[in-house]
């Protein structure tokens, strides 16, 4: 697996490359990292990346070549069977999910390109870029902040990046708990400044255990994302059991 990614920060991407999850697998050679700025490939004396913008208006815009030189020296740096998406940070993009971030982690990676100022040449992105991504509906200043969101999501799905291989499974959205909330986690000590741990948790009864958080986290998905449970039930995902626990919730609970 390996991200290139284009940016007029790179030192931004230290936090991937060095930290916590991300930082140990790419320590384990699970995934690698180029960094590419578009300044390096200016040819004025001024390593000019931005213009004002065709038509007025505030703000400046990326230019196109600086773009696409980079673009090309981070795909000369790949060995790609099949040549690797080109991937710009963008609110106008399809919205980032769990399904996106699985599917990059079953592909050898993708050159992210990050924005800055009020977009980039509409030129660039018709010749270079195959697939736009947005983090969410709002504005970022810069499209890092996206594209380490991305690769963070990505390499923590990587076989091998968890210390514990069940502990991506168990997440939520993820498919074995057919794209459901996460249910509530607790850890020691059993009671604290007068509350105790749910006795479900305490009775070392895997069943019940199981049975417990299948039901929180359909409670919780119910409550909070009533969008995810129709999509499951539309999929076919949910059992009986877990029908019949919904319809025996109070309907305020199902109330968004
Ligand atoms: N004028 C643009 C916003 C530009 S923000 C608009 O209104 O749509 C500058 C850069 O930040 C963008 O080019 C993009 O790369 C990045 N960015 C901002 N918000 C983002 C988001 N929600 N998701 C992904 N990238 C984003």
């Amino acid at each position: 697996m390996r991200f290139d990614v284009i940016s007029l920060f790179p030192d931004m991407f230290s936090v991937v490359r060095d930290l916590g999850v991300t930082g140990r697998a790419y320590k384990q050679q699970l995934w690698s990292l180029g960094l590419w700025n578009p300044r390096d490939f200016t040819h004025d004396i001024h390593r000019t990346v931005d213009d004002r913008p065709y038509g007025g208006g505030p703000g400046m815009v990326m230019m196109a070549e600086p773009l696409e030189q980079a673009v090309d020296a981070a795909r000369a740096s790949r060995s790609d069977a099949e040549p690797a998406p080109v991937v710009l940070m963008s609110p106008t993009g399809k919205r980032y999910d769990q399904g996106v971030a699985q599917q990059l982690a079953d592909s050898t990676g993708a050159i992210l390109i990050c924005g800055r100022y009020e977009g980039v040449d509409q030129r660039f992105i018709d010749r270079c870029v195959t697939h736009e991504l947005s983090l969410g509906d709002y504005v970022l200043s810069g499209g890092e902040i996206a594209a380490l969101a991305i690769i963070d999501s990505v390499v923590r799905l990587l076989p091998g990046a968890l210390n514990d291989a069940d502990s991506a499974l168990q997440d939520s959205f993820n498919a074995t708990l057919t794209g459901l909330l996460d249910s509530p986690h607790y850890t020691r000590p059993d009671t604290y400044q007068g509350l105790a741990v749910p006795p479900e948790l305490m009775s070392g009864h895997h069943v019940n255990i199981a049975q417990w958080r299948r039901r929180q986290s359909l409670a919780l998905t119910a409550r909070r994302r009533p969008d995810l449970i129709v999509a499951a039930r539309r999929d076919g995902l949910l059992s009986k059991a877990d029908e019949a626990f919904l319809k025996s919730l109070d309907a305020s609970v199902i109330q968004p």
